[in-house]
């Protein structure tokens, strides 16, 4: 075989893993949305036999040969290419695979389960002592998982590139470090002034409005209908069977308007970056996005730089009162966007507002860091959580349902994961001043409702090269500099201090 046919194997090969995959996502999809009760147990078969298939298709000595026999090719490739990109990125996945022993990926399933069926019943009896046997697993085999990859700067190193791949826990505690002192601050000051309203965001909603008027908007953001659909979920996810099928899901609640609305501003942004990549890379490991960093760069630009802006309901506020006349006829625009922006320390992670979000990943984000360091031990993490609550937002938990059992991340050995969702929210801001550079007359164009310009620039950027680049070379090309928590800082001061009057 010549170099030409062996690439030829390669992506066949690598379609066929993809496929595996969509069908397991597929699967995952109908568990969330459609499937009943008394599928649970088949389900999970299912899910295991596939995910095995998979597995073993993608670590094959086929595939590591393969990749080993093209490295000469893709040197000689523009080094951007789609080809040299497919194959520097497939190779670092491939060793990564192969690297780790069987036996842990069995153990740490086991775990998984286990660990989450403690965790409920530790949250729902507010004892964290139940948990705690099993998240002391998950740890020791997170730390097991880093030793596989050593040589490594930081311990923590080899979690945090799962997934924010490249990135080094050095450069995100010195982004956090520059970031926690500025955040404290700001909501210290916004608690000494007076609380804005939001009292008309609680009443009953028709949800068939909601749904539309959710709808109506990210269509106009360029969510494609063709190739997505929207359903009904206990948690909004999105969920991408290939380009030709990215869905989304929301859930309603028939006496608060935020929560559908918002959802589905942040499901769409997801949605609409994996519908912008290039159909040169579907059925391959780079038809997704760049990590989860980014993914929620761009879920959260659509749902608060876009949907939480004052230019965006001067369009939109006539269009929502016409969908709820009796809720908003006597509510102005001005305590509409001072209501749907109103900052509230409190103690849950998925209902804080933009201002103190990032104070609760600092949180998680130094605690995982001590346990895998072995700084923390779990047995006394409820303390050491309860302690920097206190510090950053001022308030302390009355029980650990509250607290540290409130998420789900750690019982299922996901550690690494939380810094992706700040670094979301940093990398937002910092496209945002990018985009208002490039696209001048932007403010005017969100002011008519007009969003092609915008999703243009950013499926130019960002979305259209799929996983071909790694989060910080991307955030590089389309802005000039790394990761960087500035712009994010100015985003929030500016727009918090003229709310607040600070
Ligand atoms: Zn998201």
């Amino acid at each position: 075989m010549d170099d030409e046919q062996k690439l030829t194997q390669l992506k066949s090969l690598l379609n066929e893993v993809w496929d595996l995959r969509r069908v397991v996502r597929l699967l995952q999809w109908d568990q969330q949305v459609k499937m009943p009760i008394g599928g649970t147990h088949g389900r999970a078969h299912q899910l295991a036999t596939l995910s095995q298939l998979e597995h073993v298709k993608f670590t094959s000595e086929e595939i590591g040969q393969l990749l080993e026999d093209l490295q000469p090719y893709a040197g000689q490739l523009d080094p951007d290419a789609n080809d040299a990109r497919l194959i520097r990125v497939t190779t670092r996945r491939y060793k990564k695979k192969t690297r780790v022993p069987a036996d842990w990926v069995a153990r740490k399933a086991e775990a998984a389960s286990e660990g989450y069926r403690a965790w409920e019943e530790a949250r729902a009896t507010d004892n964290f002592s139940l948990f705690q046997p099993y998240l002391e697993k998950n740890v020791s085999l997170r730390q097991e998982y880093a030793e596989f990859f050593k040589p490594y700067e930081h311990v923590y190193d080899p979690l945090l590139d799962e997934f924010e791949p490249g990135i080094k826990t050095r450069e995100v505690q010195q982004i956090f470090d520059e970031l926690r002192p500025h955040q404290v601050a700001l909501i210290q000051a916004i608690g000494e002034r007076a609380q804005v309203g939001d009292s008309f965001l609680h009443q009953p909603f028709d949800e068939e409005k909601q749904r539309d008027f959710g709808a109506e908007v990210v269509t106009r953001f360029g969510y494609d209908w063709k190739r997505g659909r929207q359903d009904v979920s206990p948690h909004p996810f999105t969920e991408s069977l290939g380009l030709g099928d990215v869905r989304i899901t929301t859930r309603f609640m028939p006496d608060y308007l935020s929560s559908a609305m918002f959802s589905t501003f942040h499901e769409s942004g997801h949605a609409i970056y994996e519908q912008g990549i290039d159909p040169d890379l579907d059925r391959t490991h780079l038809a997704t996005g760049a990590s989860l960093g980014l993914h929620e760069s761009q879920s959260r630009l659509y749902e608060n730089l876009v949907g939480r802006s004052y230019d965006f309901w001067i369009h939109f506020y006539p269009r929502l009162q016409e969908y709820f006349p009796m809720q908003l006829a006597n509510v102005s625009l001005e305590s509409f966007y001072s209501g749907i922006n109103k900052v509230e320390p409190s103690l849950i992670r998925v209902e804080a507002d933009e201002a103190t979000y990032n104070l609760h990943i600092m949180l998680r984000l130094e605690l995982e860091i001590a346990l895998i360091e072995g700084q923390v031990l779990v047995k006394d993490l409820p303390g050491e959580w309860n302690d920097r609550m206190g510090e950053y937002l001022g308030l302390t938990p009355t029980n650990d349902a509250l607290g540290v059992l409130q998420d789900v991340h750690w019982s299922e050995g996901y550690i690494g994961y939380f810094s992706t969702y700040a670094l979301g929210n940093l990398i937002s801001a910092q496209l945002w001043e990018c985009i208002h550079t490039d696209i001048p007359d932007l403010p005017e164009q969100v002011r008519r409702g007009e969003f092609s310009r915008l999703t243009g620039w950013l499926t130019e950027k960002i979305h259209r090269h799929g996983a071909k680049f790694e989060p910080q070379e991307l955030v590089t090309q389309a802005t000039g500099s790394k990761i960087d928590p500035a712009p994010y800082l100015r985003y929030l001061e500016s727009k918090y201090g003229q709310i607040y009057g600070l």
